[in-house]
């Protein structure tokens, strides 16, 4: 066999590999998971530590289950500074963060492989330009979100966010609205949208996150936590937070914001509050 041959040979056996990885093997082994039973103490755990699980109909509830279950089995968890991840730190971070993906695919979570806890706030260098000057700082943080399929956790703030479902603040739904945000490739505050979804999502955070911005320099009342303004990123995460913790008071404020994002997440929570 000429050495042509044998190369396009293996080509052709590497890449029916891939084919059947990526779309076959994939979901044979999620199909195979959702035939074990969800476990009871998961249930038990969903209850009281996802707030919003009780409230969701039937339908929602046992999809979220199953997502809960394909997430345990497929994401990895490490505790850093020596905290120790059980399973109520497992479903707490699962449970809040399938909530976004509930009426969408399961595969928007596809790059997300694994997730680091901390006991608390916890330091991480942070950079900063000025001018041509790059600098670094330490700073502290609640949680941070990768690129590279990562998302790191403060287990103090997911804690508060379990005891508070209906303050502005949820630090998971924010770090996994930012991997949403990844999935075009940018961290622009626009996940993925097609034909005139995206060319309206455009337009409406445009207009509200520049509606932010001078509310918060003319020192008024902001609608959103202030963070969100520091960039459009942000405000995606921020408003998603809103979205699933104060949907009345974010529907009443943006009507147009909390209809763009009705479309993108498949949900009103104002349903489930
Ligand atoms: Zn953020």
């Amino acid at each position: 066999m000429s050495p042509a041959l044998t190369f396009a040979l293996f080509a052709a056996v590497a890449i029916a590999f891939a084919v059947f990885y990526l779309f076959f093997y994939r979901n044979w082994r999620r199909r195979r998971e959702l035939q074990r039973p969800f476990p009871r103490a998961w249930r038990k755990l969903l209850v009281a530590q996802v707030p919003i699980y009780g409230r969701l109909p039937p339908a929602l509830k046992q999809k979220l289950e199953q997502y809960v279950q394909l997430f345990l089995s497929e994401k990895t968890f490490y505790g850093c500074d020596g905290f120790e991840v059980d399973d109520r730190v497992r479903v707490t971070i699962a449970g809040h963060a399938c909530l976004l993906i509930l009426a969408r695919s399961y595969s928007d979570y596809d790059e997300v492989r694994s997730i680091l806890v901390y006991p608390g706030p916890y330091f991480a260098t942070g950079y900063h330009q000025d001018g041509y000057i790059v600098g670094t700082e330490q700073e502290v943080r609640s949680g941070e979100a990768s690129t590279f399929g990562q998302v790191v956790l403060s287990w103090d703030d997911c804690e508060f966010a379990v005891r508070h479902p209906d303050s502005e603040h949820n630090v998971i739904l924010h770090e996994f609205a930012h991997q949403l945000d990844y999935l075009d490739g940018s961290a622009d505050g626009a996940p993925p949208l097609s034909g005139a979804l995206a060319q309206q999502w455009q337009q409406t955070m445009t207009d509200a996150y520049g509606e932010l911005r001078r509310s918060l320099r003319q020192h008024h009342e902001s609608w959103l936590d202030p963070y969100g303004a520091t960039e459009p990123a942000e405000f995606f995460a921020v408003l998603t937070e809103a979205f699933f913790q104060q949907p009345t008071q974010l529907r009443q404020a943006q009507p147009e914001v909390y209809a763009a994002l009705r479309e993108f997440y498949r949900l009103d929570p104002t349903a489930f509050k």
